[in-house]
């Protein structure tokens, strides 16, 4: 397998990169004590190409693949965790619209999202009783004469206090099963006053991305709002969640790697550093293993969904190791910093804390080994070996 980075993206990589050091890496650290959100570097990173990567350019993206996505992640990742985050749903939603929307649809919503004019999208799927189970959603959508009418609470929606389009699940029929969610396009903005911004969650890490509970209190949206056929809704989350999980292996890589390079400066630094200690070398060697091999991962998911084939099982492989292995990396580092590395200069604390959300949101570690287990005993599993 070959996963040389193609031209284009590798300019993807290297636009990523320089946006990265250069607008977010500065302001990682105030914002994450300020919990401030990065609209302005939102709009800067639009003007880049990087919420719309995979999305066609007659729609204003980048025309990129999959893997210019991981990497574009990897790099703003590694800067501001906070940041990548509504970069990654931004993306996440514009092709969720560009692929299963009416060209009306697509035209509508999709150019606006990718140039920043919304600032964001959101992905409002969980439920203060629904997080791992999808299906289990309250959230309900009524015909009525125009459209449709919205009622539920929505929790957990990361910057849907910010988002210019936020993608709404709710249940069309009252029955369990496979068809009885659709997915809705809700336009904030024209539904003021029935759609209110509820807590917004004190987190422990990924600060400057704001999370929020949302009440929609017979929200009114026209027809033309519902994505997909009715009753394709837990289809189209799936779809997007497994491309999702992609950018969150990404940002995890991103989060170790720089994790990583601050344990290297700080032992390059330190006196004595010709006799680190076996404890060390073989800590650092651990994290150096852990991040290849995660990286490797995401490359094959992303190769993956570039070549069209089904990722399902990669991309949920790739996030489970990715987040889990991050997770340790950067406990190691802080480790091997020391009494400093409990302290917020060296930065490996805010890491650690950003990095931990990866095993809980776009599918728990447990539900990514259910979706590995499931994906592995199809008769013909994604890349032909069980
Ligand atoms: C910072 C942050 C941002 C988020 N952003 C969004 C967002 O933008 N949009 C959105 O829709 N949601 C978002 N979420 C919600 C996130 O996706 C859910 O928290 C996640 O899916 C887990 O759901 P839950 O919290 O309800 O936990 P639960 O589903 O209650 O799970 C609790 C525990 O039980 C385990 N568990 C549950 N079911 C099983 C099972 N069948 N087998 C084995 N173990 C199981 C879980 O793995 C977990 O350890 C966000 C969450 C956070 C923390």
């Amino acid at each position: 397998v070959d996963f040389e980075l193609d031209d284009h993206e590798r300019r993807i990589q290297q636009c990523a990169r320089e946006a990265a050091g250069r607008l977010l890496a500065p302001r990682a650290a105030a914002r994450d004590l300020d919990s401030s959100f990065p609209a302005a570097e939102l709009r800067e990173l639009a003007t880049r190409g990087l919420l719309g990567i995979q999305i066609a350019p007659a729609l204003g993206g980048a025309g990129a693949s999959a893997v210019a996505y991981a990497a574009a992640l990897m790099e703003l990742g590694a800067a501001c965790a906070a940041t990548a985050v509504p970069v990654a749903v931004t993306n996440m939603a514009a092709e969720l619209v560009e692929r299963f929307g009416t060209p009306t649809q697509a035209q509508r919503w999709v150019p606006p999202l990718v140039r920043g004019e919304l600032l964001c999208a959101a992905f409002a799927l969980s439920e203060p009783g629904a997080g791992s189970d999808p299906s289990s959603i309250a959230t309900t959508a009524q015909r009525t004469a125009d459209g449709w009418r919205l009622r539920g609470t929505k929790q957990w929606i990361s910057h849907g206090d910010q988002a210019g389009l936020i993608v709404v699940w709710a249940r069309t029929r009252p029955d369990p099963g496979a068809k009885a969610l659709s997915a809705f396009l809700v336009d904030p903005r024209r539904t003021a006053g029935t759609l209110t911004v509820g807590r917004r969650e004190d987190k422990m890490g990924l600060r400057g991305s704001s999370t929020v509970t949302l009440l929609l209190d017979e929200v009114e949206v026209p027809n033309d709002a519902l994505l997909g056929a009715e009753g394709d809704g837990l289809r189209l989350a799936l779809t997007a969640l497994d491309g999702g999980r992609i950018g969150i292996a990404s940002q995890a890589v991103g989060i170790a790697q720089a994790a990583q390079r601050l344990v290297v400066d700080h032992l390059r630094r330190r006196e004595g550093a010709a006799s680190l200690g076996q404890t060390e070398q073989f800590a650092l060697a651990d994290s150096a293993v852990a991040i290849e091999a995660a990286r490797l991962l995401t490359w094959t998911a992303a190769y993956r969904k570039r070549r069209g084939q089904r990722y399902t099982r990669a991309a949920a492989i790739a996030k489970l190791v990715a987040t889990e292995e991050a997770w340790r990396v950067c406990d190691r580092a802080i480790q091997l910093h020391g009494a400093d590395g409990y302290t917020r200069r060296p930065g490996v604390e805010r890491l650690a804390r950003d990095v931990r959300v990866g095993r809980i949101y776009e599918g728990t570690s447990e539900i990514q080994r259910l979706v590995i287990a499931r994906e592995t005993l199809r008769a013909s599993p994604e890349g032909g070996a069980p």
